[in-house]
């Protein structure tokens, strides 16, 4: 199956609904990171919840930056989605690897860290970033991007994002986020009933693997709430906008003595990008290059 995102509304528009699927790409994460289990399932919850908050976003170009920092062995997390359905991500320490937790799960909890801070960015692509930060509530990603939701946009919200990784990699991921809209925001009976439904649900990732498509679980949800499914599928993948021109760039920023002592030493030099893990090679050439735009310059 492939990757997708799609939207719906239910409850003559109080509800809004985005369920993705996003299997493949956190496949794509694990493999170019070469990520341990826990750090699959902690940075594929952070990329769906990334990919699930930027398509509310209007403007094209928009983004959204998650960046879970906790006190666990993992260290910081980023996740960094386009409202265009692209998304890219890295974790600190992608090696660690724990034990599982008490329901024999992946304990993403305490490889996060059940303290520190969310911080989520929201980028227009013009004028300064909205951003906010909130406390960690348990480590475990999906909760605490909805905490966030709830206490710093103020908008009652239920998440759900999950990551089944075994041997084979990655088999199934992706989240659904349910929001109350403004509104019917103040409509009580409306929260409290979403949070039942959401509460009777056994997590998303045993849906999927059960076979169940988004409009399927969408269906089981809200089904006899005046759900409305919109047809449209977008597509979601794994994509990162570094290049080798990026990396020249960067790499002229060092300025002239720098590039001549990686001349000198390493006959060229070598970067590779923290977001997806590709490696750039700059052979001595084109250092020399850069050194010569840097005399014209000056
Ligand atoms: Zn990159």
């Amino acid at each position: 199956m492939t990757d997708k995102l799609i939207r719906a509304t239910a409850a003559d528009g109080g509800i809004r609904a985005v369920g993705v699927i996003s299997t493949n790409l956190t496949e794509e994460a694990r493999q170019r990171h070469q990520l341990s289990y826990v750090a699959t399932a902690a940075l594929g919850r952070s990329m769906a919840s990334g990919l699930l908050l930027a398509s509310s976003m209007k403007k094209e170009g928009s983004r959204v930056n998650i960046h879970v920092k906790g006190n666990g062995p993992l260290g910081a997390i980023l996740a960094d989605a386009g409202l265009d359905g692209t998304v890219r991500g890295y974790v600190q320490n992608p090696e660690v690897e724990l034990p599982p937790n008490d329901q024999g799960k992946l304990d993403v909890g305490k490889a996060v860290g059940h303290q520190g801070y969310l911080h989520v960015v929201r980028d227009v692509g013009y004028g300064q970033p909205y951003s906010s930060t909130v406390e960690i509530v348990s480590g475990e990603v999906g909760e605490d991007v909805a905490h966030y939701l709830v206490t710093s946009e103020q908008t009652p919200s239920a998440l759900l994002v999950g990551v089944f990784v075994g041997a084979d990699g990655v088999t199934a991921a992706g989240g659904l986020l349910l929001q109350i809209m403004p509104k019917a925001s103040r409509d009580e009976s409306l929260v409290t009933l979403l949070e039942s439904r959401v509460a009777q649900l056994s997590g998303f990732t045993p849906l999927l693997r059960a076979g169940k498509t988004l409009r399927e679980i969408m269906q089981e949800l809200l089904g006899d709430l005046e759900l409305f499914v919109f047809p449209e599928e977008h597509e979601v993948s794994f994509h990162c906008h570094c290049s080798f021109e990026r990396v020249l760039g960067a790499l002229k920023m060092l300025g002239e003595a720098e590039l001549q002592d990686m001349i000198e030493k390493d006959e060229g030099a070598e970067a590779i990008c923290q977001f997806c893990g590709e490696v750039y090679q700059a052979n001595e050439t084109q250092l020399a290059q850069l050194i010569t735009d840097l005399q014209i310059n000056n």
